[in-house]
C-alpha cells in the first residue's frame, strides 16, 4: 500500500533551480497532485514571492493572499510553527501555504535577525517550522523562487529530497551546474560552521520540457546524463501544448478533463507525469 508507516515522519521534497521557466512550479504542483491521487496527504508550500503555485490553486497572490496565509510570520519570528498558514484547497488531500509578493521581505528580515543574534540559524527556520506538520502529512512539497535566496536555502535545509527540473538546453545546463556547485558549497559550509550534518535522502534531476525531435536538445541531454549520472530520473517530461493549455487555464494536466485537448498528446503528457510521481513515490517509500 502507499500508506506511511506508523510513526514515520512526512517526507519534505524541495523543487529548486536557479533559473526561472525550467518547470519548477509545474513539477511541484503536478507532483503534489499525482502523489495525492496515489493516496498521500500532501502539503504544498509556495515560497516563491511570485506565487505561481498559489495561482495554480486559484488564489491570486496580489489580491487574495494576506500575510498570515504565507510563511512570512514564520520567517519574521512572529510564529514558530507553520501550522497557522495552512489552507485547504479545491483539490482533495492537498493543503496549501500560499505565497505573495510580501514574501520578498524574508530576504531582509532573515539576515537582520541573524545580525542581531549570532546564535540564530537563519537556514533552519522552515525546517523547525515544519516539525509539527511532518506528523500530519505524508509528503510536503516546497516550490521555490528562481534564485539561491534565503527562502530557497531554508527550503533546501528543510528537505529530505530535492528535485531539480532541467530542460535540456545549453544555457539551462550551464546555469544548473552553477546552482549545483553553490548549493553543495552552501550546504557544506553551513554544516562545517555548525558541526551539524545535512544530507539528502535523494537528489533528482528531472528532464523537463523536452522536445523529442530537437537535435540540440539530445546533445544537451547527453551532457546532463554524463554530468549528473544516476541522479537523472529515468523519465523525460515532454514539451507539449497540453501543459501550456493547462497553465493558461490555471491548472496542470491533472486538472484538464479528458477529451478537452488532443487525446494522444494528453495521454503522453499525463503518462510522463504519472511515471514521475511513481518514481518519486518509490524514493519516498524507500525512506520510510
Ligand atoms: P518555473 O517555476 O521554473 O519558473 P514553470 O513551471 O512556471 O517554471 O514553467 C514555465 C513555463 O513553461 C510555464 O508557462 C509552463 O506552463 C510551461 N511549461 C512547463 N512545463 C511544460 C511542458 N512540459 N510543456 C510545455 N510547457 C511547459
Ligand atoms: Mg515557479
Amino acid at each position: 500500500s502507499h500508506r506511511r508507516p506508523e510513526g514515520a515522519a512526512g517526507i519534505t521534497i524541495t523543487v529548486a533551480n536557479f533559473k526561472g521557466g525550467v518547470a519548477k512550479t509545474t513539477s511541484a504542483v503536478t507532483l503534489a497532485q499525482g502523489l495525492s491521487m496515489r493516496g498521500h496527504r500532501v502539503l504544498l508550500v509556495d515560497l516563491d514571492p511570485q506565487g505561481s503555485a498559489t495561482t495554480l490553486f486559484g488564489v491570486l497572490p496580489d489580491a487574495e493572499v494576506d500575510v498570515e496565509h504565507t510563511a512570512m510570520p514564520l520567517f519574521s519570528g512572529d510564529e514558530e510553527s507553520l501550522q497557522y498558514a495552512i489552507r485547504t484547497t479545491y483539490w482533495p488531500n492537498i493543503d496549501l501555504v500560499c505565497a505573495a509578493p510580501l514574501l520578498y521581505n524574508a530576504e531582509f528580515i532573515l539576515p537582520a535577525r541573524q545580525s542581531k543574534d549570532a546564535g540564530f540559524e537563519f537556514w533552519r527556520v522552515l525546517d523547525r517550522g515544519l516539525d509539527a506538520t511532518r506528523e500530519q502529512y505524508d509528503v510536503i512539497v516546497v516550490d521555490t523562487p528562481p534564485s539561491l535566496s534565503y527562502a530557497t536555502i531554508n527550503a533546501l535545509m528543510a528537505a529530505d529530497g530535492v528535485i531539480m527540473p532541467l530542460p535540456p538546453s545549453a544555457l539551462d545546463f550551464a546555469s544548473s551546474a552553477q546552482f549545483w556547485d553553490l548549493f553543495s558549497d552552501l550546504c557544506n559550509g553551513l554544516i562545517r560552521s555548525r558541526g551539524k550534518n545535512k544530507s539528502f535522502e535523494f537528489i533528482d534531476v528531472l528532464l523537463s520540457r523536452v522536445e523529442a525531435s530537437d537535435a540540440a536538445s539530445s546533445v544537451v541531454r547527453q551532457w546532463v546524463l554524463e554530468g549528473y549520472g544516476d541522479k537523472v530520473l529515468p523519465i523525460e517530461i515532454p514539451k507539449t501544448a497540453v501543459a501550456a493549455t493547462a497553465s493558461a487555464e490555471f491548472g496542470t494536466v491533472y486538472d484538464l478533463p479528458r477529451g478537452s485537448v488532443n487525446s494522444k498528446t494528453f495521454a503522453r503528457a499525463r503518462d510522463a507525469y504519472d511515471r514521475m510521481c511513481e518514481l518519486v513515490e518509490q524514493q519516498i517509500e524507500a525512506v520510510w
